[in-house]
């Protein structure tokens, strides 16, 4: 497909924040592929000029870079407006953007926690902020909010970024009954571990091995696992699919502690 006239996003104006890296250049390849017109959306501007360089290069007219800090209101309220004066109204939101900084309780810094706070979890409600009065005007639209296996369940060394991550999945509840009457999904998609940066730079070829034989399909996921759930998520074969959880971990989360 390549042109917003053709696929199962045709005509969809999206914005995703985490764009320029890991799931979200992901998620961003694979909206572009299916005909949305694609906002990346993030701090890191050299990788995310880069992506949109190559996705105009293969689909022109389909992808622009913005610089936007998820945890900033302002940012927010200009990408929104400068997205539906070039493009017109938003239609998809994925609130990708996060971080990861691992701590026990007894030694995890305050700083790292409130950075945390701010990227995961006051930018997702910022970002569903920003788009709820445009896709009311226009009759809809759909949000997905990236939590993790990590808001559904604990793991020792992450309960700070859990906590982001259940609060994602948490207000993805409460906006899908607010937003649903004006024709708003929102749900919260929950990836187990997933080769990208946040996850090589804690450990590299270890970790990921390490992680994988703890899953039931015996690999970690990639980019290219997680980003499908997000095409029908955005897509209209998911119109009646509203606050639901949605798991994309090779099975992690299917058993408790005592069968891992
Ligand atoms: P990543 O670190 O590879 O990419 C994250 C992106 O977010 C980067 O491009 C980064 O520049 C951007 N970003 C960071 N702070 C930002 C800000 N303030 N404003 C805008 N953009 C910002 O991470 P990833 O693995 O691709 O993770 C994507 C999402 O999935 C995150 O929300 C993460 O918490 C979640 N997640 C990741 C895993 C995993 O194993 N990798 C598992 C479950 C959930």
């Amino acid at each position: 497909m390549s042109s917003s006239t053709e696929g199962r996003l045709a005509g969809k104006v999206a914005i995703v924040t985490g764009g320029a890296m890991g799931q979200g250049a992901g998620i961003c390849r694979a909206f572009v592929a299916e005909g949305a017109r694609t906002v990346i959306a993030d701090v890191a501007a050299d990788e995310g000029a880069a992506l949109a360089a190559e996705l105009e290069a293969s689909h022109p007219g389909m992808a622009r870079f913005a610089h936007h800090d998820v945890s900033d209101e302002g940012s927010w309220t200009s990408l929104v407006a400068e997205t539906s004066e070039q493009w017109g109204p938003v239609s998809v939101l994925a609130n990708n953007a996060g971080v990861l900084r691992f701590g026990q309780v007894e030694r995890q810094d305050v700083a790292d926690l409130e950075l945390m706070f701010r990227v995961n979890q006051l930018g997702c409600f910022l970002g569903m902020k920003a788009v709820a009065r445009t896709m009311r005007k226009n009759g809809g639209g759909s949000i997905i909010n990236a939590s993790s296996t990590e808001g559904l369940g604990g793991m020792a060394g992450v309960v700070a970024y859990g906590a982001t991550k259940f609060a994602i999945r948490g207000m993805t509840k409460g906006a899908s009954h607010e937003l649903g009457p004006h024709g708003i999904r929102v749900n919260s998609v929950h990836p187990g571990m997933i080769d990208t940066p946040m996850t090589r730079q804690h450990g590299g070829d270890a970790a990921m091995e390490y992680g994988a034989a703890k899953v039931p399909m015996r690999r970690v996921g990639h980019p290219a696992d997680v980003a499908p759930l997000y095409v029908y998520l955005a897509s209209d074969e998911s119109t009646y699919v509203n606050g639901a959880e949605i798991a994309v971990d090779g099975g992690v989360s299917a058993t408790h502690a005592f069968g891992g």
